[in-house]
C-alpha cells in the first residue's frame, strides 16, 4: 500500500499552512488567538466584539488547502507531507530522461514560522537526502555510488543576489542563448555527509543573519534560496534539483506606510517578486506556455522550477495566529488560496 507521502508526491503543487502558537510579545499585548487550523482548512476570526457581556467574531474567513497544520504540529508532520516527498522525486533517477525539479517556499507575515519551519525542513532534507541515496540501489534510481550532492545558498536583497556560502559575493543572473538561466559566481560545496550539509546550511545562516543584525532586519526584507544539487559522478551533469526558500516577508507587499525612499523602493521589489511568484507557480498546473518568469529577479532564477514540465512545488504559507495580525493572515491564506 502506498504511504501518505507517496500519494502526495504525485501532486505538481502541494499547498499547506501552518499556524504557530501565540507568543509572549502578543499575549503581553492581550491578542487572543484569532486562526482555527482544522484539517484541511485553516480559519481566520476577525473583529472580536463584545455583544451583551458575550464576546463574538462578526467576520469569518475559511480556506481550504492540501493540508493545514495546527499550533500542534510539529515540523517533522510539515516535513513529511511537504519536503520529504519531493527528496524522494529528486532522488528517483527513473524519470525518462527529465531532470526532475522542485522548489518549497515557506511565504508568509514577518515571525509566523517562515525561518523556524525551514531551518527545521533543512535538517530534515539533510538527513533523508542521504539516507534516501544510501538505499536507493535498485533500477536507475540515483545512489551515493554514481551521484554528489552539493549545496548552493544565496540572498536576493534589494534587487542584488549574494553568495551566503562565499562571503556575501555579489552574484549576477544571466540567461544564455539556449534559455539557460544561471547564476553567475555562485559556489558550489559538495557534501558526502549530513553532517557536512549541516555544516554549510549553518554557515549559510550564520552569514545571512550577522547581517539582519548590522541592517535592521535584512531577512524579513529578502529571500534565502538554499539549492541542493544532485551531479553525475563521473561527469558532473545535473541529475536532480530541489530548491529551498524562505521567502521576504509578505507584509512588505501591502505595506505602503514605509516613509523612507529605499524601504519603499525594498517594499515594491518585494510585492513584485511574490505576486510574479504566484503566477508562475500557477503557470506550472496550467502547463500554460506564458510564464512570466522574467517579472522579478527571483522567478528568473527559479526559471526552471516553473517551466520544466518536470517540476514539482510545495508552498508553506505560516500563520501569525495573533488578533493585531487578522489582515495579514487573510492575505497569507488568499496568496495561498490563488496558487491552486
Ligand atoms: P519569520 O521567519 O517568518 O519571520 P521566524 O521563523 O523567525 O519567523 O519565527 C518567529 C519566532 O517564532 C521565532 O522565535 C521562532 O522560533 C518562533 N516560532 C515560529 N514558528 C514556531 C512554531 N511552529 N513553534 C514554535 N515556535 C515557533
Ligand atoms: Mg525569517
Amino acid at each position: 500500500t502506498a504511504s501518505p507521502a507517496m500519494v502526495a508526491s504525485d501532486d505538481k503543487i502541494c499547498v499547506c499552512v501552518r499556524k504557530r502558537s501565540l507568543n509572549s510579545k502578543e499575549l503581553a499585548k492581550l491578542e487572543h488567538d484569532a486562526v482555527t487550523c482544522l484539517h484541511p482548512t485553516a480559519t481566520v476570526h476577525s473583529a472580536k466584539v463584545r455583544v451583551d457581556g458575550i464576546s463574538k467574531y462578526c467576520d469569518h474567513h475559511t480556506f481550504k488547502f492540501d493540508h493545514a497544520f495546527d499550533e500542534l504540529s510539529s515540523t517533522e508532520d510539515v516535513y513529511f507531507y511537504t519536503a520529504k516527498p519531493l527528496v524522494r522525486y529528486v532522488c528517483d533517477g527513473g524519470n525518462k530522461g527529465v531532470i526532475p525539479r522542485a522548489t518549497v517556499f515557506a511565504y508568509g507575515q514577518t515571525g509566523s514560522g517562515k525561518t523556524y519551519t525551514m531551518t527545521g525542513i533543512q535538517r530534515m532534507v539533510a538527513e533523508d537526502i542521504f539516507s534516501t541515496l544510501s538505499n536507493n540501489n535498485i533500477g536507475s534510481c540515483y545512489s551515493l555510488d554514481n551521484t554528489t550532492c552539493s549545496i548552493a545558498i544565496f540572498e536576493i536583497y534589494g534587487g542584488r543576489i549574494q553568495d551566503l556560502l562565499n562571503n556575501r559575493n555579489r552574484l549576477k543572473v544571466l540567461e544564455d542563448g539556449k534559455g539557460e538561466v544561471i547564476v553567475s559566481g555562485l559556489e558550489e560545496f559538495q557534501a558526502s555527509t549530513p553532517q557536512e550539509f549541516l555544516s554549510l546550511i549553518e554557515q549559510g545562516q550564520k552569514n545571512r543573519t550577522t547581517h539582519a543584525t548590522e541592517a535592521n532586519d535584512v531577512s524579513s526584507r529578502s529571500h534565502a534560496i538554499c539549492q541542493i544539487l544532485l551531479r553525475d559522478k563521473t561527469n558532473g551533469k545535473l541529475r536532480g534539483k530541489l530548491s529551498l526558500v524562505d521567502l521576504a516577508g509578505s507584509e512588505r507587499g501591502n505595506d505602503t506606510k514605509e516613509h523612507n525612499r529605499q524601504r519603499r523602493t525594498e517594499s515594491s521589489e518585494i510585492n513584485t517578486s511574490l505576486l510574479a511568484l504566484k503566477e508562475c507557480i500557477r503557470a506550472i498546473d496550467s502547463e500554460s506556455k506564458h510564464v512570466p518568469y522574467r517579472q522579478s529577479k527571483l522567478t528568473l532564477i527559479l526559471k526552471d522550477c516553473f517551466v520544466s514540465k518536470a517540476a514539482r512545488t510545495a508552498m508553506i504559507a505560516t500563520l501569525s495566529p495573533g488578533s493585531n495580525s487578522t489582515d495579514h493572515t487573510v492575505n497569507t491564506l488568499r496568496y495561498a488560496d490563488r496558487i491552486k
